[in-house]
């Protein structure tokens, strides 16, 4: 397994796989890498010849007031875990080389307004007015710059993304589609620790006590699928009545019905729906959702 850190290096190895005619898989990733992020370089290592993994804490997608600082970065694990699911290659630039603007000499936090200097791909009010787009401005605006200029560095047959991130992954659908990116991007099943609780890099930040409290999160999904299939489609029903296994101590942010392709508001829990719900646990941010197939 390689460790590549300069983009122009990756083009020209990349470059070598091409004209040999191997198939190239991205998995991109922020690093403190779990099952979750494992089960996306499996994906890939089954479908292609080589599997590219990028690790790199995003400036462009944080808000000034979130965790760009604190955001667990533990390389040396990662590397770990990289290898064991058979990764050929891992992305681990420098800040600066995927923003010329930033100062790495700088503190993490003096760098955020790199946002302002580079050049930024704007996801459509529609995507982003709703669910996790809210409450953090910007912040899809920061994913879809990230992900295109790994696009343009690796130039992936396929580009894996986790259900976990349900709205990053429609929107990232939806760019592919209308910036005539030719990727084939894979949407892997959300990955649960035993209790329910979809892993998380974030969870780093829960005490064990947290963690069951917020266990409960998937027990309110759980039971809305439960009532989908039993054929209630009545949200205002559906949904309280499932709030009553919500634990105490989480505070909802929201929690939406919305169509699996679109992003578009349903009045009633329908068939390819997904219910997505976002809420805090203390001052840690958690989401998750439940596609609604029948
Ligand atoms: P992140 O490092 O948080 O940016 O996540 C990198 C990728 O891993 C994204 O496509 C996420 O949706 C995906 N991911 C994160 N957590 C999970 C999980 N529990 N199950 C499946 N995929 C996940």
């Amino acid at each position: 397994m390689q460790v590549i850190t300069k983009a122009k290096e990756l083009n020209q190895i990349i470059k070598k796989y091409k004209q040999e005619g191997k198939t190239i898989g991205l998995v991109p990733t922020m690093g403190a890498l779990h099952k979750g992020h494992k089960s996306l370089i499996d994906a890939a290592r089954r479908d292609c010849d080589i599997v590219v993994t990028s690790v790199f804490v995003n400036p462009t997608q944080f808000g000034e007031k979130e965790d760009f600082d604190k955001y667990p970065r533990v390389f040396d694990n990662d590397k770990e875990v990289c290898k064991s699911a058979g990764c050929d290659i891992i992305f681990h630039p420098a800040p600066s080389e995927m923003y010329p603007e930033y100062d790495d000499n700088r503190p993490l936090k003096d760098n955020l307004h790199v946002k302002s200097l580079s050049y930024i791909v704007k996801v459509p009010e529609k995507y982003t007015n709703r669910l996790c787009g809210k409450s953090r401005p910007g912040h899809f605006d920061g994913v879809c710059t990230i992900v295109s200029k790994l696009f343009h560095i690796v130039k992936p047959d396929k580009a894996y993304f986790g259900q976990k991130d349900i709205q990053q992954l429609i929107i990232i659908k939806n760019m592919c589609k209308n910036l005539n990116m030719d990727i084939d991007i894979q949407g892997c099943p959300i990955v649960r620790e035993d209790s329910g609780l979809a892993l998380s890099s974030r969870n780093s930040y829960l005490s064990e006590a947290q963690k069951q409290v917020a266990s409960s999160i998937f027990k309110v999904l759980s039971n809305i699928e439960l009532m989908f299939n039993e054929g209630k489609t009545d949200k205002e029903e559906v949904f309280s009545e499932s709030l009553k296994l919500l634990a105490d101590g989480i505070e909802i942010e929201y929690l939406e019905v919305c169509d699996v392709n679109t992003l578009d508001y349903c009045e009633k829990i329908i068939h390819n729906s997904f219910v997505a719900i976002a809420a805090k646990v203390g001052n840690v941010r958690l989401i998750d959702n439940v596609v609604l197939n029948r």
